[in-house]
């Protein structure tokens, strides 16, 4: 926890283009968008991953998917149309260790879901 990047973009140690904020939740831009409107949105706890939501943490996950319709009506894809992506494990391409959602929009993001 210690080393987690999210930690510490949460608690400032690490800068962030903050998009929104709340009680739970913390979203920033992704360092390397790869659509026009590229937003992570995390729980201000540690959570791994998809893996470790259970009952004790879900009000976190409950409110990240609130906060991702309030981001994706700032950003301006609401009724354009977005995608959401959360990345688990090795074969999943999950990177940082603390659970994440992609929101990505802006443009047509197509059909295709895996390489
Ligand atoms: P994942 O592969 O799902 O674990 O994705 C991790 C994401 O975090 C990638 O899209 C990275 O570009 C993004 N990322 C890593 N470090 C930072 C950072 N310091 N600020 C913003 N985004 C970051
Ligand atoms: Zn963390």
């Amino acid at each position: 926890m210690e080393d987690c990047i999210f930690c510490k973009i949460i608690k400032g140690e690490i800068p962030s283009k903050k998009v929104y904020e709340n009680e739970y939740v913390y979203a920033f831009e992704d360092i390397h968008p790869v659509a026009p409107v590229h937003v992570l949105v995390i729980p201000k706890i540690h959570i791994p991953s998809l893996n470790d939501i259970n009952e004790d943490n879900s009000k976190y996950v409950s409110e990240i998917f609130k906060s991702i319709v309030e981001i994706t009506k700032l950003k301006n894809i609401c009724n354009s149309g977005y995608r959401v992506i959360s990345n688990c494990g090795e074969d999943g391409g999950q990177v940082v260790n603390h659970l994440h959602f992609h929101v990505l929009g802006g443009k047509d993001l197509g059909p295709k879901l895996v390489k």
